[in-house]
């Protein structure tokens, strides 16, 4: 790839979040390569948007992937990382492995998108992390999410001091509660959403949309000046409490043991 200012690599682009960034960049004329570990849903993106958009398979948590892909698409001009999951559990419960997944793919994965990004992102780019509400905000069940989180929002702060002086600008952005398939299952715990939506001074969940166009803003010029931000997006969210998750999983758990 040469340097073009409306290039961009969507990161997590098969689903959810990265799809919405992934259509709305294209619609703003950036020629959009989508990277996903599903190599199937990444295709299937691209196929969806048509134009100039582009698939590529990265798996965030393996090296010469991540280095594979950045080589294959130097000059970028904006790098979008949107690759997440989250494995739930009690800290006095959780498996090593299962906070281990968790914190290779949010945290390690991040450190490896901003190590090779840092190289291949032309001079005046614009690298966008998308963190989490989470990333400030404890939740019980949630330890190996919110640790991986918060570290998200400290490597960008870190690669936002490395990376100035080549005018490359490393951004999050902290969701809230997102309508896409990463939290699907939470809608299967009774009262789980409609406390999360209690503690949310809008009163409502977010749609993907709605963080891609924040995604735009921080690519473009607008956002010239700004650098090591992190942007709270989440129906103000970040003012109240998050739920209690466990203590909602638990009670499902009872009415099922007594009906
Ligand atoms: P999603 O499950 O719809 O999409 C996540 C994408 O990441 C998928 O396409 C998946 O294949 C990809 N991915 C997973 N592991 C990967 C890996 N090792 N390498 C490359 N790609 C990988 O989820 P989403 O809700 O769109 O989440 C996007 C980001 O937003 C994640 O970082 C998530 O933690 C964050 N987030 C989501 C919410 C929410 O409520 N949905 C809230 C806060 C933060």
């Amino acid at each position: 790839m040469s340097e073009d200012t409306r290039s961009a690599m969507v990161i997590g682009g098969a689903s959810g979040i990265g799809f919405a960034t992934a259509r709305v960049l294209a619609a703003e004329g950036y020629r959009v390569v989508v990277a996903d570990v599903n190599a199937t849903g990444a295709r299937d993106a691209a196929a969806r948007l048509g134009g100039e958009v582009t698939a590529i398979t990265m798996d965030v948590t393996d090296e010469a992937s991540v280095r594979r892909g950045f080589e294959a698409e130097h000059g970028v001009h904006t790098v979008v990382n949107c690759a997440g999951l989250s494995v739930p559990g009690a800290i006095t419960e959780l498996e090593l492995a299962h906070w281990q997944t968790t914190i290779d793919v949010c945290m390690t994965g991040t450190f490896l998108v901003l190590k090779y990004a840092g190289r291949h992102t032309a001079d005046g780019g614009s690298i966008t992390c998308i963190a989490s509400l989470n990333g400030r905000q404890p939740g019980t069940g949630m330890a190996s999410y919110c640790a991986a989180k918060a570290g998200v929002l400290m490597l960008v702060e870190v690669a936002a001091l490395e990376l100035a002086e080549r005018g490359i600008r490393v951004n999050a952005i902290s969701p809230g509660l997102v309508d896409t398939p990463l939290v699907a299952g939470a809608a299967l715990v009774p009262g789980l959403i409609d406390e999360y939506l209690e503690n949310t001074p809008l009163g409502r969940s977010g749609r993907p949309e709605e963080i891609a166009d924040a995604v735009a803003f921080l690519a473009s010029s607008r956002a010239g000046w700004m650098t090591g931000a992190a942007i709270d997006l989440n129906g103000g969210a970040h003012l109240r409490r998050y739920p209690d998750i466990l203590g909602r999983v638990a009670a499902m758990a009872r009415t099922y043991e007594n009906p």
